[in-house]
């Protein structure tokens, strides 16, 4: 238990989540600075705002990695063009139709179709197949392919694209622009602002643990993705890549970016929150942990396992080969231990789902039931 002002900070924090006041920058950090006793509080507040807001329903996604080919070069990721050791792949449309039909055949009500910066995948092309997997499957597409035109958000929003992530890994400029030669931070903003105005819904998201990163940064980070009214926030640690330039680097910690994630739950009550798989990369069943502590949000790699292993943002062996199939039994049986189960759902977006945050917040924080 922390003593002195830095325990009545905390608890004071832990308070305002409870209210659901919007946490401050210094409400934030008293959080992420929680040990023993207080971190189990954070988690444990944090798991009854996630049951609050989403009852014992976890939403599984279903991710296609379309292809591996990417124009930039930030220095954490394995897809970088600067890494010529790694061999190339896209799929055409109709390898990435099949891969759809066999996902939704097996139940997923989400795809996430995701790619690096792909010139050759041109807007048009992209369009293409997303109208064609809305069309025939009965299921909600988000897009997770990077930086593009607001002229291609527009075309996809106009094929039937649901939702578009786009991380915006760290709210610290100067660490953005170190990170990622060539971009910025508020021309990122500007992206997900636009993605907003053409009335998707939107994904934020951070990486723990960048070289450089302060907590300051962090708390930052958080506030961040509420202000840009981010209905999904993918939070993981960084793991250095052996042919990034940060290979050398330290790696996140995998306990405090559980604080993350807590944290994140409750400065972002009603938001979609996954547990990330690049946190099963650092601790075995650290998905099944993150679900403890906030998380709502699984997505499973329906990718060919010949692509999956050549689609590597970061090492992550371990989950790299197992089918679908093999993976939805896996994550069944965890949801059954936690007494929880699969969203039958597309698992929208809460402010669509329940028609306003407004009213999740109208109601008792600690009902038993969902919104939804
Ligand atoms: S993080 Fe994204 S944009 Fe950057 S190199 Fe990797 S795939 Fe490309």
């Amino acid at each position: 238990m922390i003593n002195g002002a830095a325990g009545i900070m905390f608890q004071e924090a832990l308070a305002k989540a409870r209210r659901m006041a919007p946490l401050s920058v210094h409400d934030l950090l008293a959080l992420l600075r929680a040990q023993d006793q207080e971190a189990e509080m954070l988690f444990a507040l944090a798991d009854e705002m996630r049951a609050a807001f989403f009852g014992n329903e976890v939403h599984l996604r279903g991710i296609i990695e379309f292809s591996n080919y990417c124009v930039q070069n930030c220095l954490y990721c394995g897809l970088r063009r600067g890494n010529t050791e790694l061999s190339r792949y896209r799929m055409d449309k109709e390898e990435l139709m099949e891969v759809s039909r066999q996902a939704a055949a097996l139940g997923f009500k989400t795809l996430v179709l995701q790619s690096g910066e792909d010139p050759r995948c041109t807007g048009a092309v992209l369009a293409e197949i997303i109208s064609g997997i809305k069309k025939e499957l009965d299921v909600a597409v988000t897009l997770s392919v990077g930086e593009r035109s607001r002229a291609d958000y527009a075309a996809f929003k106009e094929a039937g694209a649901d939702r578009y992530l786009l991380k915006h890994e760290t709210a610290d400029p100067v660490l953005f622009r170190r990170l990622r030669p060539g971009a910025t931070l508020s021309d990122r903003l500007r992206k997900l602002w636009w993605l907003k105005e053409l009335g998707y819904q939107t994904g934020a998201g951070n990486m723990i643990g960048l070289p450089g990163q302060t907590l300051e940064s962090i708390a930052l980070d958080l506030i961040l993705m509420r202000q840009v009214g981010a209905d999904m926030a993918g939070i993981g640690p960084f793991i250095p890549h052996a042919r990034t330039p940060l290979k050398n680097c330290r790696g996140g910690d995998f306990a405090f970016t559980l604080k993350v994630l807590a944290a994140a739950r409750l400065a972002l009550p009603g938001v979609h929150l996954p547990a990330t798989t690049a946190m099963d990369a650092v601790r075995k069943d650290g998905r099944k942990k993150a679900l403890r502590c906030g998380a709502n949000v699984v997505m499973l790699n329906v990718t060919p396992v010949h692509y999956r292993r050549r689609y590597c943002i970061y090492p992550v062996r371990a989950v790299m080969d197992k089918e679908p199939e093999e993976q939805l039994n896996t994550f069944q049986a965890v949801l059954a231990e936690q007494g929880k189960k699969a969203g039958t759902g597309y698992g929208h977006a809460l402010r669509l789902a329940a028609g306003n945050l407004v009213i999740a917040r109208a109601l008792s924080p600690w009902q038993s039931s969902p919104v939804e």
